[in-house]
């Protein structure tokens, strides 16, 4: 049952009542691997759905453009002061709706249409606001793209400088979405000095570590950071901008007007909610077992002969090229998810396949980890994973992976749902 109860929802619109509760059910049954998602905790959930979704609030505390205020201005404000007091920084804008246009105001504060960026290419683990030519940021923007090394699978911080110096971008974006490695924030701060840009980290997939202090944080080295709240971090579909003081009016000025409308004021609450939770003890034991967790699976992985990028991984997120497997990532995740392991295909480096037909797999711990699984369960986890990969279309191997996987994780309670009494 869905938990909190969804009684109206069910009376209102069974069809709908119905597709939420097997997708509950869904997320209790399966070993969710997806690098980006998680599970949020039942407070959050509350507060997504709460009566702020009737609100309407333009502006920003103190200067809105609605009356009604009284309880959104304090609510917006405990979310900025906790984002602050949480990541160390002097500023913080909790309004963006997801992470995308949290990016593009990053680009509406400080370029020009035209201007140069540079970012990690996208099938190299950078994401699409990073300047990737489908993106609105590749087509208004003079797009420079650096890339990881062939035989390290690593960003390469001297190839990173040299590119920057020769091309002399306007902006540069460090961090993406399938990136094993930990980012050397300082190193691209300098890079940033010297050649005069503007440094943005894009912390989307890995701002709960951070907040947990199990990665590096990039305050105090990148002039702006963007961040997704609902990855690690484990809040609402949402994201955050962070930034010194100096930057602070360009980048309120970007997400409002520059950008959007009315900020989503249920989700603010719920941010501010998951950044209570980050700021307790047992976040960083979380992030801390993330960590713990990717790395023992990616050492599993590797014992039983997975290609992984970059050897292994520092964060939640482990990158696996299949090519010495002969399956290709897209077949392997399906059949995967049809044995009760959630995860998604992805490009390698220097993929030489198509986007759509990639060759790797790319699979995070942040999920699992909420679940309370620890590293003791990753060799078997891996074990399961390797016995689909060499099985993919023996559907008797796929069910029967399945039910050991929903035997394991009834063990393991998540919050939003839990089995009928
Ligand atoms: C997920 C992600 C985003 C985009 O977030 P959405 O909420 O999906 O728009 C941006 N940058 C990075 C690095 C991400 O991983």
């Amino acid at each position: 049952m869905h938990e909190p109860a969804v009684p109206h929802l069910q009376a209102a619109d069974p069809d709908i009542a119905g597709l939420v509760e097997a997708e509950a059910r869904r997320q209790f049954e399966k070993i969710r691997l997806i690098a980006s998602e998680n599970y949020v905790s039942s407070a959050v959930l509350e507060a997504t759905g709460t009566v702020l979704t009737n609100k309407y609030s333009e502006g920003y505390a103190g200067k809105r453009y609605y009356e009604g205020q009284q309880n959104v201005d304090p609510i917006e404000t405990l979310a900025i002061e906790r984002a602050k007091a949480l990541f160390g920084a002097e500023h913080a804008n909790v309004q963006p709706y997801s992470g995308s246009p949290a990016n593009l105001a990053v680009y509406m504060a400080f370029l020009e249409p035209g201007d140069k960026v540079m970012g990690l290419a996208l099938p190299m683990g950078g994401h699409l606001t990073h300047g990737w030519s489908v993106s609105a940021t590749g087509k208004w923007f003079t797009p420079v793209r650096y890339e990881v090394r062939r035989d390290t699978g690593r960003v390469d911080m001297d190839e990173v400088r040299d590119l920057a110096l020769k091309e002399r971008p306007k902006l540069i974006w460090c961090g993406g979405t399938a990136i094993p490695r930990t980012i050397d924030f300082p190193a691209f701060a300098e890079i940033a000095r010297e050649t005069g840009a503007v440094l943005a980290a894009d912390i989307a997939h890995i701002a709960g570590l951070i907040a947990g202090g199990a990665h590096p944080s990039p305050v105090g080295h990148a002039d702006v950071i963007t961040t997704t709240t609902h990855k690690t971090l484990r809040g609402p579909r949402g994201a955050m901008i962070l930034s010194t003081a100096e930057h602070a009016k360009a980048i309120d000025k970007a997400v409002f007007p520059g950008l959007q409308g009315g900020p989503h004021d249920h989700t603010t609450a719920a941010i501010a909610v998951a950044l209570k939770e980050a700021a307790e003890p047992g976040f960083a034991a979380y992030a801390r077992q993330v960590v713990a967790n990717a790395k023992a699976l990616a050492a599993a992985l590797a014992e039983r002969g997975y290609d992984l990028i970059s050897g292994g991984t520092d964060n939640h997120l482990v990158l696996i090229d299949l090519t010495n497997k002969g399956v290709a990532g897209k077949p392997a995740a399906q059949a995967l998810d049809r044995a009760g392991i959630e995860l998604n295909y992805n490009a390698v480096p220097f993929d030489p396949r198509k986007p759509f037909d990639p060759s790797g797999l790319r699979l995070g711990t942040g999920a699992i980890t909420t679940r309370g699984l620890t590293e003791e369960r990753m060799p078997r986890l891996a074990a399961w994973i390797d016995e689909v990969v060499r099985n993919v279309s023996d559907e008797a191997v796929l069910d029967r992976v399945a039910a050991e996987i929903r035997e394991l994780m009834a063990a393991y309670p998540m919050p939003g749902w839990a089995p009928a009494p």
